[in-house]
């Protein structure tokens, strides 16, 4: 075992109920939405089949995301935008473990019965295991970040049988976006959303190949992230550490299906629908905080002084890498090998991306204009029926300055 065990039993403060069976489906993450007792509510829920954006953020936000505002058609509706850490960080979190202080913070206050969210699997620390966490204490278990995705919405029901009135969901963007979508038919009082982004996530097996690829004992690997200083941090049981620049890592060895469609396709980076997102990606070595309305305030206002904020900060220019990314994935796309560059010109490029690369938010803007493209590219290329419902118009105009544009399929 890697980690504490896990309790099957309703009362325990962190709770793992066991779960039905996930229906069959095509393009899915298995958020839990089929795990439901009505699994038929996936037809309305789904992310992948054809997300209708501007009314949900409408609903939630009491707008759609406005263009005309700054950084809106990227990171979608926000309040405001914060670099943040939460002082002094706490032990085991991803970052500074802002989210799930968050989330001890409700149930301290006991504005909250159950936090909804993913603890480490007890033999396998990188896979998530859908929890239901009652006691503020047993928020320090699910500290941390795991690869890959699990039924998290199949807790709704478990909780509500449970008495549960009021809630708050850690989640995922295709996650979210389906609690969301079913939030007004599930009967709670209140549920709060903290969200944090997401990308180029894979089934927990596939990321342990990719573990292996880096280490030679890729068992005793604890930590893993993809910062934004375009290195990824990975550390290890015995405490050291180890950074390798993105340029040097063994992307090209991985398979073409190393990340499923869905993860290559879908549309929502940031998590839009969220009260809160909590991410790193503008936040130039802090967390990056986009607080989405009033509710989210509220869930900042939590942190008190025990958070220190600053404004983001913003740096170079993103066309170049992103046009480039562009070609790469067209190549790859296509059945190409990705081009890689020689081995000479790598420490040099690599020592030159932190500095005059995209940095703070342009680095946040180039990262949500390539996964856009990506969309764009694989989905024509493996699912093109799927297109005209599934790419909403945002992700349109993130790609448009490429030259992608829908095809007229008349
Ligand atoms: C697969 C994945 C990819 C991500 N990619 C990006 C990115 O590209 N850019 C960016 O800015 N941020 C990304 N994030 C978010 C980022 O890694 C941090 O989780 C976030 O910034 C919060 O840090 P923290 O210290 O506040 O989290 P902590 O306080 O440590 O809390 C982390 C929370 O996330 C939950 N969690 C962990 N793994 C999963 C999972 N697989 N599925 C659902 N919930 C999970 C935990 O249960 C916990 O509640 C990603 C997260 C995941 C899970
Ligand atoms: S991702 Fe969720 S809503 Fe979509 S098909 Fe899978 S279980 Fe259903
Ligand atoms: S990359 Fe997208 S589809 Fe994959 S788990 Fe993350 S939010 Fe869901």
């Amino acid at each position: 075992m890697t980690g504490p065990s896990l309790s099957t039993s309703s009362g325990a403060p962190v709770w793992a109920p066991p779960l039905p069976p996930a229906a069959d489906r095509g393009l899915c993450t298995d958020c839990g939405v089929s795990r439901m007792a009505d699994a038929r509510a996936c037809g309305r829920a789904c992310q992948f089949i054809k997300p209708d954006y501007a009314a949900l953020e409408t609903r939630v936000h009491g707008r759609a995301r406005d263009a005309s505002r700054p950084d809106e058609l990227h990171f979608g509706p926000f309040r405001r935008m914060v670099r943040a850490s939460l002082s002094p960080p706490r032990p085991d979190a991803q970052w500074t473990g802002i989210t799930t202080r968050i989330a001890e913070k409700l149930l301290e206050a006991g504005a909250v019965d159950a936090v909804l969210t993913m603890a480490p699997d007890p033999d396998d620390r990188w896979k998530p295991v859908p929890v239901l966490v009652t006691k503020p204490a047993g928020m320090a278990q699910v500290r941390g970040m795991r690869m890959g995705y699990a039924p998290l919405l199949a807790l709704l029901e478990p909780a509500r049988a449970a008495g549960h009135k009021r809630i708050a969901v850690i989640g995922i963007p295709c996650q979210v976006y389906a609690l969301r979508a079913l939030e007004e038919s599930l009967g709670f009082d209140k549920i709060y959303v903290i969200g944090t982004p997401c990308s180029d996530n894979t089934t927990t097996a596939n990321f342990h190949s990719f573990l292996a690829l880096l280490s030679n004992a890729p068992d005793t690997i604890t930590y893993l992230e993809f910062r934004a200083d375009y290195y990824v941090e990975i550390r290890f049981v015995n405490g050291k550490k180890r950074e390798i620049p993105f340029l040097q890592l063994p992307i090209s060895k991985l398979p073409a299906d190393f990340f499923p469609l869905t993860c290559r396709t879908c549309v929502d980076y940031t998590n839009v629908l969220a009260d809160i997102t909590v991410g790193y990606m503008g936040g130039q070595g802090e967390q990056w905080l986009l607080v989405r309305n009033a509710r989210g305030e509220e869930l900042l206002d939590l942190l008190g002084d025990e958070v220190r904020l600053s404004a983001p900060g913003s740096k170079g220019k993103r066309a170049g890498p992103v046009k480039g990314f562009l070609a790469n994935v067209q190549r790859a796309a296509g059945g190409l090998p990705l081009r890689r560059m020689p081995n000479w010109v790598r420490p040099i490029v690599g020592w030159l991306m932190p500095r005059i690369g995209p940095r703070g938010l342009e680095f946040a803007r180039a990262r949500v204009e390539m996964k856009a493209v990506e969309t764009v590219v694989h989905l024509e290329r493996e699912e093109p029926a799927m297109v005209k419902n599934m790419v909403p118009p945002h992700v349109w105009a993130l790609v448009k300055p490429y030259g992608l544009a829908p095809r007229d399929r008349a």
